[in-house]
C-alpha cells in the first residue's frame, strides 16, 4: 500500500491508476479504525478497482469544545488493517496540507446541514461537506462510500454532490454493529464499562421502534416517545434529539412509511454517540 502525504504525490499516483482505467473507489475516513471502516473499503474493492483510502481528522468539523485533541489516532494499527483489506493508496494529510492558509472557502450546504446533528453541532456540517469536497477534488473518485451510521452526513454529501453536480457516485452501506447491538464508532473507545453497557438503550430503542412499526404503529409522535422512554428510563443517558425524519431533507415527517430515518444521538458522560434505522417495507 502507497502512504501519501502530499496532495501533489497523491494527484500523481493516482494519474497511474486512472490511466491503468481503473475505476476508482474512495472511503474518506478519519482513522481509529474498526469493522464499519473496513465494511466500506470491502465493498469499495468489489465494486471498484482501485481502493483509495484517507485518514484525516478535519479540524473543521470540530466546534470549540468537542474532542478533536483526544480523537483516538492509531494510525500504524490503521495501515496494517487499511493493507490487510488489500488498500491500494492510503491519503493521511497533515492539517497544513489541507488548510496551508487558513481557510477562506468553505462549501454550505444550507438546509440540511443546520438539521439533526447539525443543530447540535453548529458548523459540522460545514467543515464535512467543505472537507469531502476538497478530498474529492483531490481524489477525483468514481464512487465514494459512506456509512449509514452518519445519517445526517449522508443527506448532506448526497446533496452537495447532486446542487454542485460532483461526477461521483455515493454508495451508501449499512451499519454495522457489535455483537450486543451497539453501532460500532470510534467515540466508542472513549466509553467506561459502565457508559459502555448504558448506550446499548440505543439500538434497543431503535429495535422496539422498528417493532412497532412493523405492528402498525405510524404516528411519529408515538414512535417518537418510545424511543425518549426507552433512552431516559433506565440510563442516565443525555439526551440529545430523537427524531423521525425524511433521510434526504432530514424534516420531521407527519407520518412514519417505510424508508422514513428514525434518529437519535445521545451522551454517556461526555461521549456523544448518534444511531439510526431506517423503517422497513412490509415482508
Ligand atoms: P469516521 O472515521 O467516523 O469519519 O467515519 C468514516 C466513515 O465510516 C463514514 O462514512 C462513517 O459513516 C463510516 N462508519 C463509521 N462507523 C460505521 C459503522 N458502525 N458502520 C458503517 N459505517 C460506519
Amino acid at each position: 500500500m502507497q502512504i501519501t502525504r502530499s496532495v501533489v504525490e497523491t494527484r500523481a499516483a493516482l494519474r497511474h491508476f486512472r490511466r491503468a482505467g481503473k475505476r476508482i473507489g474512495f472511503v474518506p475516513t478519519m482513522g481509529a479504525l474498526h469493522d464499519g471502516h473496513l465494511s466500506l473499503l470491502r465493498a469499495a474493492k468489489q465494486k471498484c478497482d482501485a481502493v483509495i483510502a484517507s485518514i484525516f481528522v478535519n479540524p473543521m468539523q470540530f466546534g470549540p469544545n468537542e474532542d478533536f485533541s483526544k480523537y483516538p489516532r492509531t494510525f500504524e494499527l490503521d495501515c496494517g488493517k487499511l493493507q490487510a483489506e488489500g488498500t491500494d493508496l492510503l491519503f493521511a494529510p497533515t492539517t497544513d496540507e489541507m488548510y496551508p492558509t487558513g481557510t477562506s472557502a468553505f462549501v454550505d450546504v444550507q438546509g440540511v446541514s443546520e438539521r439533526l446533528d447539525g443543530k447540535s453541532r453548529p458548523g459540522h456540517f460545514r467543515g464535512v461537506a467543505t472537507i469531502v469536497s476538497k478530498l474529492f477534488n483531490i481524489v477525483q473518485p468514481d464512487r465514494a462510500f459512506f456509512g449509514q451510521k452518519d445519517a445526517a452526513q449522508v443527506a448532506v454529501i448526497r446533496k452537495m454532490v447532486s446542487d454542485l453536480d460532483l461526477p461521483v457516485e455515493i454508495i451508501v452501506c449499512p451499519i454495522i454493529r457489535e455483537s450486543d447491538g451497539l453501532a460500532m464508532s470510534s467515540r466508542n473507545l472513549y466509553l467506561s464499562p459502565e457508559e459502555r453497557k448504558q448506550a446499548l438503550v440505543l439500538s434497543r430503542a431503535l429495535q422496539q421502534v422498528e417493532q412497532a412499526f412493523r405492528q402498525g404503529e405510524r404516528t411519529p409522535q408515538c414512535l417518537r416517545s418510545t424511543l425518549i422512554e426507552v433512552i431516559s428510563h433506565g440510563s442516565a443517558a443525555q439526551l440529545d434529539y430523537a427524531e423521525i425524519v425524511d433521510p434526504n431533507t432530514l424534516l420531521p415527517v407527519e407520518k412514519a412509511v417505510p424508508g422514513s430515518l428514525v434518529a437519535v444521538a445521545a451522551s454517556f458522560g461526555t461521549t456523544r454517540l448518534i444511531d439510526n434505522l431506517v423503517l422497513p417495507s412490509a415482508e
